[in-house]
């Protein structure tokens, strides 16, 4: 079994809905056990704020896919998604990431893992404090030591009912 997690990402008009229906899709999915999501964090667009507030969260899951397979299933939700919303909301939708699989390193023309930009977002770094603070990332620092070197305000966990 490999031990997955992935971060989630939208700015469409209406993200939060993306998210979850994204979120949805994954619990749901046959291949996809002990699935356990982050809060979800809106955050302002930098610059012109005429766009949506992005919204992210970080999920983890047990899979007996391969991280090839895996990464087919994401890319297979964000088209399934982006076809639903295109005529409406235009191209930019969802995005689903694999920031590690397992503890492995790998190197593809299709798969980068750990992702090259993860230990520098915010966006990432704070979800993944709530699903692992004790996770030892490849820098050699925990979760929870990491997530003090970068700055968060912006981010705000989204209150629901
Ligand atoms: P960023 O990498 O900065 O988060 P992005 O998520 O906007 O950028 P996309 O356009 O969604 O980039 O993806 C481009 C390609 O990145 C995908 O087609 C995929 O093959 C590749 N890729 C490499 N490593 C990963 C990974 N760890 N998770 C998801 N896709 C990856
Ligand atoms: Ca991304
Ligand atoms: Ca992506």
């Amino acid at each position: 079994m490999n031990t997955v997690y992935i971060g989630l990402g939208s700015n469409l008009e209406d993200p939060l809905a993306q998210l979850k229906s994204a979120i949805s899709t994954l619990q749901q999915h046959p291949d996809i056990a002990h699935f356990t999501v982050s809060e979800i964090y809106r955050s302002k667009p930098v610059g012109p704020q005429d766009q949506p507030d992005f919204i992210n969260a970080v999920a983890r899951f047990d899979t007996e896919l391969s991280a090839i397979a895996t990464l087919d299933l994401l890319q297979s939700i964000e088209q399934a998604q982006r076809r639903v919303r295109e005529r409406h909301w235009g191209p930019r939708t969802l995005d689903l990431d694999i920031l590690l699989f397992n503890q492995e390193l790998i190197d593809e023309p299709r798969l980068n893992v750990p992702h090259p930009f993860m230990l520098e977002r915010g966006f990432v770094i704070r979800p993944l404090l709530d699903l692992a603070p004790q996770l030892r990332l490849h820098n050699g620092k925990t979760v929870a030591e990491h997530v003090n070197q970068l700055d968060t305000s912006d981010l705000v966990a989204i209150k629901e009912a």
